[in-house]
């Protein structure tokens, strides 16, 4: 059962991870929860028990370093620990948690959310179609089971992501077909300056490239997937070539495969920040909405602090440097002076921000990409609904997220809108001449994540429950 702490941190990625180590070091008693059972988040997702003895990659070896260091020090790491509600308390904050099929409540003083990023893919007409797959979510396939998409994938999206899936693809022994990226080689270059900052991962993103064209494979730039074919399982695609502003032009092409990653770029996770009571910025250069912060992890609610890609996309190596940030100022707000070791670690978190941002950049939709959801595309997967419906439902009044959500029920499924707000919000600004800045996400509302009521209602026998006597005649 779980009670009290200092330091509740939700969120064990680079970020969370680096936070709740910082924080213990100053001898606090610090709670590192997440819904995975391992440490690592996405990017160092652990291997499953059944492929232990596989190859080891970058992202397992800094895995294992982090577990080790979690195991060594004195966080308490509860896994498989999923928060669903977030409450600000006299003393602090109460987060309710799911745990082995219980909702627990979890006191602490002050709160850490580094929640991460999601993924945001545009929906183009087939894309629910089996055998597709969001292309960040393709990693973690890779990363804990070492399965492959299908036997040949076209790898399609925005940024470093793109190689870095087809390269994963062919490490384990699978065809990629094709790569499709809306980038061109110059929207690459532009990013050259930011990422000579780190050297390192610069010559990673060359040799993936290098490997993917001495293999033959073809990259074909500036072009995005328009259609998925295939009945009860991938086909084949047909893509097109994008104009500057990535609206599709042009004749289409064909390539066959049974699989395609498909994605464009990260959003951060911002539920909870929202959920706890802060307000959303619009920052393209981060990603789109993000929670209003202040330095080093916190924010203008007191004993409340944010790391990490929910903050804005910056990256692993950003993320484990604002984690220790984030960590020290929680540390402060408890009552010892952390300034001398902050301001040690804030230009390391300032390039390794500039390098993660550029790589955000590739990503930055341009008004084009809309038109790759046509009108019978499906936008909302949980309710089934087309462009057609939503856009009826917008030119009947709905202004908002907020209004096409209680009108048509987009964003109210299992997902929650992390799939179809983005592209609704996107619809809204379209039809009302604006900017997706003007066009905010839903309210957000508990539970974070599906709760089954039988963990709320606990064990109880029916003959137990008190049954008021008939009010008399
Ligand atoms: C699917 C996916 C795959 C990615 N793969 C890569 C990659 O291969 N290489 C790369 O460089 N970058 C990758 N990224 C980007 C990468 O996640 C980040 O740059 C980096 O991991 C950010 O670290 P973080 O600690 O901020 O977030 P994360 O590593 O995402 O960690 C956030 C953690 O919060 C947990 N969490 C969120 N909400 C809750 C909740 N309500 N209750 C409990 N736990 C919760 C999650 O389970 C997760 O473990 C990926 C992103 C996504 C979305």
């Amino acid at each position: 059962m779980m009670q009290n702490t200092d330091i509740a941190v939700i969120g064990a990625g680079p970020a969370g991870a680096n936070a709740a180590l910082t924080a213990a070091r100053h001898s606090l008693s610090v709670t590192l929860l997440d819904e995975q059972p391992t440490a690592g988040g996405q990017v160092w997702r652990a291997k499953s028990t059944a492929i232990l003895d596989a190859p080891n990659t970058p992202e397992t070896v800094a895995g294992s370093r982090l577990r080790q260091e979690i195991d060594d020090s004195l966080v308490t790491h509860i896994g498989a620990a999923r928060i669903w509600q977030i409450e600000r308390s006299e003393k602090g904050w109460n987060l309710y948690v799911l745990r082995q099929g219980r909702s627990e409540v979890l006191h602490a003083r002050a709160l850490i959310i580094a929640t991460g990023a999601r993924e945001f893919v545009q929906p183009a007409p087939g894309w629910t179609t089996p055998g597709v797959l969001g292309l960040a979510g393709a990693t973690a396939l890779f990363k804990q089971e070492m399965t492959l998409p299908g036997k040949r994938t076209i790898v399609s999206g925005t940024g470093p992501l793109v190689f870095f899936v087809a390269s994963e693809i062919r490490r384990l022994g699978g065809e990629v077909a094709a790569i499709i990226t809306p980038n061109s080689r110059g929207d690459w270059l532009r990013c050259l300056p930011a990422m000579v900052s780190r050297p390192d991962l610069l010559l990673r993103g060359a040799r993936w490239i290098a490997d993917l064209i001495l293999g033959g494979i073809p990259i074909w730039w500036r072009h995005a997937v328009t259609r998925v074919e295939g009945q009860t399982q991938v086909a084949s695609i047909e893509f097109r070539k994008l104009t500057a502003d990535w609206s599709p032009t042009g004749p289409a092409r064909r390539v066959e495969g049974d699989s395609l990653c498909l994605g464009n770029g990260l959003l951060p996770a911002t539920e909870a920040a929202q959920l706890a009571g802060l307000w959303l910025e619009y920052s393209l250069q981060l990603g789109g909405w993000v929670p209003c912060q202040v330095a080093d992890g916190g924010t203008d609610i007191g004993g409340l602090f944010l790391c990490g890609d929910g903050t804005g996309i910056r990256g692993a190596a950003a993320a484990e440097i604002h984690g220790r940030l984030a960590g020290l100022s929680a540390v402060q707000h408890l009552g010892a002076d952390t300034r001398a070791e902050r301001d040690r670690l804030r230009a390391a978190f300032h390039r390794a921000a500039r390098f993660g941002m550029a790589m955000t950049s590739l990503g930055i939709p341009r008004p084009g990409l809309l038109r790759l959801t046509t009108d019978e595309t499906i936008v909302c997967r949980c309710e089934s609904l087309s462009r057609t419906d939503i856009a009826a439902e917008i030119s009947s009044g709905a202004g908002s997220t907020n209004a096409v959500k209680s009108g048509l029920r987009a964003g109210m499924g299992p997902c929650g809108g992390k799939f179809c707000q983005t592209t609704v919000a996107r619809m809204i600004a379209e039809t009302e001449g604006c900017t997706e800045a003007d066009v905010p996400p839903p309210t957000p509302r508990p539970p974070l994540r599906p709760v089954p009521v039988a963990a709320l209602a606990g064990d109880f026998r029916y003959s137990e429950l008190p049954i008021p006597k008939p009010a008399p005649l």
